[in-house]
């Protein structure tokens, strides 16, 4: 396989084509943003850390019948992944208030939500990512009705797996962020990635952050949370 011209350079990855023209490969950093990008900085060895999570994640979830971009993992930082048109919403799962829902409903975090809390994103940096709800998503053509009836689908099961599985290695899912898209027939499939990048990962013994808000909260030793995450799930 062999890699073409880069695409597009975001906050976190790279992506480049690839002489398969059905095929991107994305390429992980260590770059670290937070705010809408107001925030900058490094977490080292972040980007071999979320390549390898997300792909064991994603693979796990193909096993478990959710369709997903993930291909081949080719090196440390770079994976093969089926390209697709993404959908410009993004999907944020909570299973226990924080972040930003914990400030707008007034929760303490780590309040436990009685039930599954779905949220849509407007995906536009511009715009700093604005909440929208599904009539927004129709009004503005950003999916079909059968497109977001899938990814809900897809969403609160992807949950369900993963939490199941964190629960053995001792980790809260707190909350995650999951990006769909279209592939050239149309199939609705999960893409982005799954990582301590994305997700709010909360040691279920101590409380112990073991995600981005270390980072974001200046808590320390981000490396070693991302770390102690890929060593709880993958053993390495
Ligand atoms: P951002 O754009 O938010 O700064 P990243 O740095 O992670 O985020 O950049 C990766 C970009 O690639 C994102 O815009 C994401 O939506 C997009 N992307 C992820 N998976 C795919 C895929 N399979 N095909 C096309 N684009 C993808
Ligand atoms: N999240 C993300 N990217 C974003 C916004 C949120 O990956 O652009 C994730 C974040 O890591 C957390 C969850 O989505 O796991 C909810 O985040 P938060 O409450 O901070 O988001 P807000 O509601 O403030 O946008």
């Amino acid at each position: 396989m062999e890699k073409r011209e880069q695409l597009y350079e975001g906050k976190a990855k790279k992506v480049f084509k690839t002489d398969d023209e059905n095929l991107y490969l994305v390429q992980y950093k260590d770059d670290a943003t937070a705010f809408n990008g107001l925030k900058k900085g490094t977490i080292q060895g972040k980007g071999v850390i979320n390549n390898k999570v997300t792909n064991f994640l994603m693979q796990m979830l193909e096993a478990k019948g959710i369709p997903t971009h993930y291909v081949q993992q080719l090196s440390d930082r770079e994976t093969l992944v089926k390209k697709v048109e993404i959908i410009p919403v993004e999907v944020v799962v909570r299973n226990i208030a924080a972040g930003g829902l914990a400030k707008r409903m007034g929760l303490p975090e780590g309040t436990p939500m009685a039930s599954t809390v779905l949220e849509y994103s407007y995906k536009n940096d511009q715009l700093g990512d604005p909440m929208i709800n599904e009539t927004h998503v129709y009004a503005m053509g950003l999916a079909t009705p059968e497109e977001m009836k899938a990814i809900q689908s897809y969403a609160l099961q992807i949950n369900d797996i993963l939490r199941e599985y964190l629960k053995e290695a001792d980790i809260d899912l707190i909350d995650f962020k999951l990006e769909f898209g279209r592939t050239s027939d149309g199939t609705v499939i999960l893409a982005d990635e799954i990582s301590p990048d994305t997700c709010r990962f909360w040691d279920s013994t101590t409380g112990e952050k073991l995600d981005k808000d270390r980072f974001r909260r200046d808590l320390g030793n981000a490396e070693g949370a991302y770390q102690e995450v890929m060593k709880r799930l993958m053993g390495e």
